[in-house]
């Protein structure tokens, strides 16, 4: 089944700063988010996951600027348009309407002065200007019991609540605009394992009640490979593999996939013995020649370290549904 696409990111550079002494955070990236999909977004912190989704979403803080590529979003009804060429007047409906994101550390973000309902309403009176108080409080209730918090606390200020019920508000005044689009980035870290899972665990149902599709950022795989449809990994600033989760959790192709499966204890299936990576991200100032993982890579060999590997199909029989860049798994279209 072939499914529509949502958001197209296109050839996408990121930097921070102008010049020579610019920092390429973000890579040529190329990334398809599908209607009513989960994708999972992973890599080491410093690879540029939030630079990318600041960067697509147009809230990339200076020194940083968008210095190439497109992101097409597939509107419900009107043409594609190109996120990166609308006007700010076009850019805040677009935003607010049908892309809403939820950062890491966004429970900090509540306003420590009003009730957990007033901030709520707000944001329903804000996305349907025309309704009634009644409704808005009634689906305030019901935004907050979706995400799992109980109504009465809508009369709570944002200190009664425990940081991942914050969290948890935030999640709940980014779907009460009936997002199409839901980016969260690092949602949960902050908070424990048990209610990161319980919080992707209700994201998902709720995606499959409201229909909307989540492009989901974390350093963590092993969530992913339990809640996300399709992974894509980053490395570098590029995207170095992407695959249905299934498959790169079974047979992950880039070394640096293997390293991060390896990483995290897996949650469910058999267990994987946690050997990590060695060495540290590379510095985004001095990156590595070639491939920018091969002097971390155990099976790095003779072209890493002077021909970038292109993100592309590998040349395996029968496998359409994933792409690679990587020299172990050479593009089907760089292979003569
Ligand atoms: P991630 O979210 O994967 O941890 P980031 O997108 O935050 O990665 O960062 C990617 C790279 O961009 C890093 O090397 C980081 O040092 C650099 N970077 C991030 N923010 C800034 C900034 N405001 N100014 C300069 N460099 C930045
Ligand atoms: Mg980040």
């Amino acid at each position: 089944m072939i499914k529509d696409p949502v958001l197209e990111i296109k050839g996408l550079n990121v930097d921070y700063g102008l010049g020579d002494h610019a920092v390429h955070a973000v890579r040529d990236v190329n990334l398809t988010l599908h209607r009513g999909e989960v994708l999972g977004l992973a890599g080491e912190s410093g690879s540029g996951k939030s630079t990318l989704a600041y960067g697509l979403t147009r809230l990339l803080p200076p020194p940083g600027v968008i210095s190439g590529g497109q992101v097409i979003y597939h509107q419900a009804d009107g043409p594609p348009v190109d996120v990166l060429s609308l006007s700010h007047k076009e850019l805040r409906k677009f935003r607010w309407a049908e892309t809403s994101i939820v950062f890491q550390g966004a429970m900090n973000s509540l306003n420590p002065v009003h009730k957990i309902s007033t901030q709520l309403i707000d944001v329903i009176k804000a996305h349907e200007p025309t309704s009634t108080p009644a409704s808005r409080l009634a689906r305030a209730r019901e935004m907050l019991s979706l995400v799992g918090i109980s109504a009465d606390r809508l009369e709570s200020y944002p200190h009664q609540l425990s940081g991942g019920m914050r969290q948890r508000v935030m999640i709940a005044m980014a779907l009460a605009l009936e997002p199409r689009v839901v980016i969260m980035d690092e949602p949960t870290t902050a908070l424990d394992v048990v209610m990161q899972r319980q919080i992707l665990g209700q994201l998902i149902e709720l995606r499959e009640r409201l229909g909307f599709s989540v492009l989901f950022i974390t350093h963590d795989l092993s969530l992913l490979v339990e809640f996300s449809d399709r992974i894509a990994i980053m490395y570098g600033g590029r995207i170095v593999e992407e695959a249905p989760a299934a498959d790169l959790y079974r047979d992950s192709l880039h070394p640096y996939s293997d390293g991060l499966l390896h990483s995290f204890p897996a949650l469910r299936g058999p267990r994987r013995e946690l050997t990590g990576i060695p060495g540290s991200p590379p510095d985004q100032r001095s990156m590595p020649t070639g491939c920018s993982f091969h002097p971390r890579c155990p099976k790095a060999f003779e072209p890493c370290a002077d021909k970038i590997p292109v993100l592309g199909e590998p040349n395996l029989l029968g496998d359409q549904a994933r792409s690679v860049a990587c020299w172990l798994h050479p593009a089907r279209e760089t292979v003569a």
